[in-house]
């Protein structure tokens, strides 16, 4: 069970650490360090929310 976290304005999936994604949001944040983002890359293993064993 991944819950993600939604942008309060364009109810987008945010980024693992809580920035907007979606370039026409104003809450946008361009990705600075982005290496080896394309698209399509969500479910990684970096995905730590609040819910650990
Ligand atoms: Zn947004």
């Amino acid at each position: 069970m991944a819950v993600k976290k939604r942008c309060i304005r364009c109810l987008k999936v945010l980024r693992p650490d809580g920035t907007c994604q979606y370039p026409k949001c104003v809450l946008y944040v361009p990705e600075l360090l982005a290496e080896n983002s394309d698209e399509g890359t969500e479910n990684k293993g970096s995905d730590t929310t609040t819910e650990q064993p």
